[in-house]
């Protein structure tokens, strides 16, 4: 640890407030009409996102990488899942003082969406094939259940959206100023206590509005969060809009809206609207809070464009008083909370499904996985019987459909490949974003230093029992891609100073975060203690003092937060 000082006052987090009244136009829609007034809205106005992927097809991957358009390859590939990957080599004192073409590669990372996290063996072995053959074997499972592949070449293109369109999957609107990836309950339709399959209102969704012009140009990203599972998995606090089930007294089951989460540099959780959505209202609903973001988003500056400042100008009431009045034409009745979360959301372990069998959620390390472990993976589950997995919010596997006498079996297999189904106390509860091995805005690496982190960690509290899971979430940057705010400990990267004059990567420190689960009542942030701060090489002597003086200290239920 180079520093640490924790009788200091913690730092207040930035407050998210709307634009400050300026007299200018904010870029919303409905109040100032659609004059582009920065230039991303310049570029989203003369020419849609989706229409990039025929110059894709056509031109930039029979002429290469030199021949893309430098709007096409920095805005529009987004609205396909592309960008750019970091230059090899680039420490992350330059991220900053470089021009963005001096720290871009020639290759991409490419984002297959996966709605609902749901894929067959057949289509995970396709995007294990397509890492293998055109990604040099490499393969994240994101914390939005998608799957990111890197090293991918523009000229590769046509032939892996030919073969992942072939099984049904997409990279369509995987980033971009668009809805993205449909977070969904990982148990989707299969959990023995689930109250309310999701599938359908996701895949209806999906059906109507993924790769439309309705809402193909958005102030930035929209994300969506639904779950019919007690444990709420999905974690919708932090999502433009979420919808989790809920038991109305009089309606039944449906599901309670929330609008406007978002991390990054100024969080905010989402709130609740008091409104019950009935499960055939769902993507009504959905359009309407979508069309509320497009409509009334502010524009103008970038930095204030997620749903989550919007929120703070209208607050909850006035939200659901413009969404029921202007895009819905009805009202919707009032409904309560969902209960608190009695299981853990990550679905880790071996669980009993509704239909007698099991399923099985495995931790790869951090995401990090491989075509070569995705297609063994597909091999080994159809020959236990099964055909079907998803992926999870956090960066986890679970497997569906084993029948009991496969249960043990397989879970030897899968130690032997890797994936653990009883992992330890930091391999199941730590999550790392892209880091500097392939973001350009990252600062220091993450995947690599989580995972040392974890394996020392299992070596040193063997045997320690913990009363709930300590998350440990570790991010490249200010950018909270992997959730620092909402982790017991959580990490961001940035330069610490080595003592000889130079620098070291290393991470302020965040403490007490989480989102509603089995060891808190509701969503709190993280505070960053000043001062608090720690090397990459000192991460695993920092977080077993840390668990152990927690351990140490803890009295009667105490949790960590
Ligand atoms: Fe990149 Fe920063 Fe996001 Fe990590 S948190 S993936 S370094 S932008």
């Amino acid at each position: 640890m180079v520093s640490s000082n924790q009788t200091q006052a913690a730092a207040q987090l930035p407050a998210v407030r709307p634009p400050r009244p300026s007299g200018r136009p904010n870029g919303q829609w409905k109040i100032d009409g659609p004059e582009p007034l920065n230039g991303n809205e310049v570029w989203k106005q003369e020419d849609n996102g989706l229409a990039v992927r025929g110059r894709i097809e056509e031109i930039y991957s029979k002429n290469g990488f030199d021949s893309i358009d430098g709007t096409d390859l920095h805005g529009r590939f987004r609205w396909w899942g592309l960008y750019t990957q970091r230059k090899p080599g680039i420490d992350g004192g330059k991220t900053a003082t470089l021009e963005p073409h001096e720290l871009e590669d020639r290759f991409f990372m490419l984002r297959v969406r996966i709605d609902g996290g749901q894929l067959s063996t057949d289509q995970t072995r396709v995007i294990g094939e397509i890492s293998r053959d055109f990604g040099r074997d490499t393969a994240d499972i994101t914390d939005r259940q998608n799957v990111q592949l890197h090293w991918i070449q523009i000229e590769d293109m046509p032939e892996i959206w030919r073969r992942l369109e072939a099984v049904g999957l997409e990279t369509t609107q995987a980033c971009g100023d668009v809805p993205r990836v449909f977070l969904g309950s990982p148990v989707a339709g299969i959990a023995a206590d689930e109250l309310i399959d999701p599938t359908e209102a996701i895949a209806e969704i999906a059906r109507k509005f993924l790769g439309t012009d309705e809402f193909a140009n958005l102030p930035r990203k929209f994300k969506t969060a639904i779950t019919g599972h007690p444990s709420q998995d999905v974690v919708h606090e932090i999502n433009d809009i979420g919808l989790v089930a809920v038991d109305h007294p009089e309606l039944g089951i449906g599901y309670d809206l929330w609008v406007g989460g978002a991390l990054s540099t100024t969080p905010r959780f989402a709130e609740r609207l008091g409104a019950f959505v009935a499960p055939e209202q769902v993507s009504v609903v959905w359009r309407g809070v979508a069309g509320i973001f497009r409509d009334y988003g502010y524009r103008r500056l970038r930095g204030k464009a997620r749903l989550k400042f919007l929120l703070a100008e209208w607050g909850p009431e006035k939200f659901r008083r413009i969404l029921e009045d202007e895009y819905l034409g009805f009202t919707l009745p009032d409904g309560p909370a969902a209960p608190r979360p009695k299981t853990q959301g990550d679905h880790v372990g071996v669980h009993k499904q509704k239909d007698g069998r099991f399923y099985i959620g495995v931790t790869p390390f951090v995401g990090r996985t491989s075509g070569t472990q995705l297609i063994a993976l597909c091999d080994l589950l159809e020959a236990h019987g099964s055909t079907r997995l998803r992926t999870t919010p956090h960066q986890k596997i679970v497997l569906l459909d084993i029948a009991e006498e496969h249960v043990e079996p397989l879970i030897t297999a899968l130690d032997e490949l890797g994936l653990a189904a009883r992992p330890s106390l930091f391999r199941r509860s730590t999550i790392a974003c892209t880091g500097i091995e392939f973001c350009k805005l990252a600062i220091v690496e993450t995947k690599q230093a989580a995972t040392d982190a974890v394996l020392e960690l299992e070596k040193r509290l063997a045997g320690i029992e913990a009363p709930h899971p300590i998350s440990l979430h570790v991010n490249g940057c200010p950018n909270s891609c992997a959730r620092i705010q909402t982790a017991d400990i959580g990490l961001k990267g940035q330069l610490l100073p080595d003592g000889n004059g130079g620098s070291t990567p290393g991470f302020q420190v965040h403490l007490g975060g989480g989102l509603a689960s089995v060891d808190r009542e509701e969503a709190g942030l993280g505070r960053t203690v000043r001062g608090l701060k720690v090397t990459a090489d000192d991460l695993a002597d920092y977080v077993e003092r840390i668990v152990r003086r927690f351990l140490a200290d803890r009295e009667n239920e105490e949790t960590f937060a």
